[in-house]
């Protein structure tokens, strides 16, 4: 059968690009070399921050926005919890700017974009930190955070799955476990070689997260950095300090990428927080990368992140994950036509910070697809930016 697009890769951008053609009735089938959701790529560990005030920029906030939407859409479909809006705060030890996914200020870029598209949020100081999250100690007299009570997490394996679910009902052709080894096109259509056979279509859509360089060749890699990042799951001795109501957490202690980490309240049923830090350094290899944790690399995590600054929180280790970021030069996405093949587009780069936008990602793909007015605007994250 001849498809009008092929999604490659049902991760994240994959499964929700999938589910948002299939409800449009477009011809469409989705390819993945495992069977999403899965822990091989950049979308397990159970839980993804979201915030709506995004201060990786203001071409963010509506597939943000609209993301929270469509998982309430989507847990209204399949009776799953998705997205839990347990709030966010976002704490600073000092007054100082402080760069985060590639923004010189990321805190007062954040209260700017809140104020700008008038989302709900607070500021405080460090005696109102104190008073409200006492949980978070050890900050210091010159703390600040910013509060937003519509941010939270979402479930990242559920939520793909409920969209690949949804989408098959809706008659998208799924290959799971089935590897895309080539693809090919011209101004015809796309062919796209898998491990079990051909598959062709008018349009590719290729979201093949880590590997999405490995792929679509060198003028794509080129712009691509896969980065390791480690989580930490530590038991709670004191669990009524992270009781009902505490937020997600991004924690600021210093200038650099590496003094910062962000957290999870626990998970119903879980006596654990999560815990994880990021690093942008060492690149690694999708194919080879060292997917356990040592006991070093956890005692370093806690050491400098959660002793003195997390209250009631155990050294003991309920489990770890490694999972992957893939990054571009500026930390934005990217989302545009291919450079050289014609009817492919590649949605990739997810620089860590891309869960919060999947949703509205697959909506407006497949609303430009469909030629819908409305779509949100995706120029931003377009490659001519690269070329100058
Ligand atoms: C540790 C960690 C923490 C994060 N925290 C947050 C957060 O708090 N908030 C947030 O918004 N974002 C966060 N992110 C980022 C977010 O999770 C990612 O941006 C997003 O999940 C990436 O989705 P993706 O679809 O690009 O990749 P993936 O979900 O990895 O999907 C890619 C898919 O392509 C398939 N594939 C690849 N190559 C092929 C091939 N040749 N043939 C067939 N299939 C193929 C893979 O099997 C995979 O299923 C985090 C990421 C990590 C790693």
């Amino acid at each position: 059968m001849h498809y009008d697009v092929i999604v490659i890769g049902l991760g994240a951008m994959g499964a929700a690009t999938l589910y948002q053609l299939a409800r449009r009735g477009v011809r469409v089938a989705g390819v993945d070399r495992y069977a999403p959701p899965h822990d091989q790529g950049s979308s397990h560990g159970d839980t993804r921050i979201t915030r709506q005030a995004v201060g990786e920029g203001a071409a963010y906030v509506p597939l943000a926005l609209n993301s929270q939407r469509i998982w309430r859409e989507l847990e209204a479909h399949s009776g799953e919890a998705l997205f839990e809006a347990c709030g966010m705060l976002m704490l600073s030890s000092s007054q100082a700017p402080t760069r985060g996914h590639g923004t010189p200020d990321f805190g007062g870029e954040t209260a700017a974009l809140a104020e700008r598209f008038g989302i709900e949020h607070s500021l405080l100081d460090a005696a109102g930190v104190r008073a409200r999250f006492p949980q978070f100690g050890g900050f210091g007299d010159q703390a600040t955070g910013y509060y937003e009570p519509g941010a939270g997490y979402v479930r990242p394996e559920r939520a793909i799955d409920v969209q690949l679910k949804l989408a098959e009902a809706l008659g998208a052709v799924l290959h799971t476990n089935t590897l895309v080894e080539a693809i090919e096109s011209d101004a015809g259509g796309v062919r796209v070689q898998t491990s079990s056979g051909m598959l062709t279509a008018d349009k590719a859509i290729v979201c093949a997260g880590m590997w999405t360089g490995k792929l679509l060749g060198a003028s794509v890699e080129d712009l691509l950095k896969v980065c390791r990042q480690q989580l930490v799951w530590f038991e709670l001795d004191e669990p009524e300090r992270f009781a009902a109501g505490s937020p997600v957490y991004i924690l600021l202690h210093g200038a650099a990428d590496i003094d910062s980490c962000y957290g999870f309240p626990p998970l119903p049923g879980e006596n654990a927080i999560k815990i994880a830090t990021e690093q942008y350094l060492e690149g690694c290899d999708p194919d080879t990368v060292n997917r356990s944790v040592s006991q070093a690399d956890i005692d370093a995590l806690y050491d400098a992140h959660v002793a003195g600054r997390l209250l009631g929180v155990s050294r003991r280790v309920l489990k770890s994950k490694v999972c992957t970021y893939t990054i571009t030069p500026d930390f934005n996405f990217i989302i545009d036509a291919h450079p050289q093949m014609a009817n492919v587009t590649l949605v990739s780069a997810c620089s860590g910070h891309g869960f919060k936008h999947s949703a509205g990602i697959g909506e407006a793909l497949a609303m430009h697809h469909c030629n819908e007015p409305g779509a949100v605007d995706l120029s931003a994250f377009s490659l001519a930016r690269f070329r100058s």
